[in-house]
């Protein structure tokens, strides 16, 4: 498959909602070490309303879709959190508007204005243990290969080891910050959702080849 039209890019946001909401109690776990504890319930109730909110959608390109989800996101999560995973989402409308189906450079186009506008929003780089060390790597694998078939295995791969090499860094960004040396042996929630969201991209990909 070559393109992905609006029902692809629908069942691509249910696949990850699921995901994430099988990943909520570990989400919460995660985030209990390094900040609040609320990570996992957060996110996986704003996915499940983006879900809800896709549904009732009238014949939506791929774009209003994406736009759906970034106003759950933002609406559904609130906080810091909920701009940074919005924002992920609303800088990827542009370059999906007004197409009806994606090509992989458009796929990869959308990821890397979500990617920037985390960066310049959240101002965290690699490094610094935030979703951005899965997300940053993701991208850059995704964008590294020549097909959809190629680059959704790539960015799921690179996702969840930047998830797991955030472990072993001291937080810089985010509430976990104030632990300082005290956060290194604890993977980061934000990049662990990130990495369960791509892998679930991976797997809905796989059933549909
Ligand atoms: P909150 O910290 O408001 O409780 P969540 O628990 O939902 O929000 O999300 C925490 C996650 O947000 C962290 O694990 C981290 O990945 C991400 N995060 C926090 N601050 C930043 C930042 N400045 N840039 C990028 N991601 C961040
Ligand atoms: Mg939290």
């Amino acid at each position: 498959m070559s393109h992905i039209g609006s029902a692809e890019v629908a069942e691509l946001i249910a696949a990850v909602a699921r995901r994430v909401g099988e990943g909520r109690e570990r989400l919460n776990r995660l985030d209990a070490k390094l900040g609040d504890g609320d990570h996992g319930t957060s996110i996986s109730a704003a996915f499940a309303l983006a879900v809800e909110q896709i549904a009732v959608l009238d014949q939506p390109e791929p774009a209003e879709i994406w736009l759906a989800t970034a106003k759950a996101l933002m609406n559904g999560m609130g906080g810091a959190s909920g701009a940074l995973f919005g924002t992920l989402f609303l800088k990827g409308v542009a370059p999906a508007r007004g197409k009806g189906a994606l090509t992989k450079l458009d796929v990869e186009a959308m990821w890397r204005a979500g990617l920037d506008g985390v960066k310049a929003r959240g101002k965290a780089g690699v490094g610094d243990k935030t979703m951005v060390d899965a997300l940053q790597p993701a991208v850059d694998a995704f964008a590294a290969s020549d097909d959809f078939s190629g680059a959704w295995p790539a960015a799921a791969e690179a996702a969840r080891a930047g998830a797991e090499a955030s472990a072993a860094m001291i937080a810089r960004q985010g509430r976990a910050k104030f632990l300082g040396e005290r956060s290194i042996g604890h993977q980061d929630a934000g990049a662990t959702t990130i990495a369960l969201m791509f892998e679930a991209v991976q797997m809905w990909w796989e059933t549909r080849e």
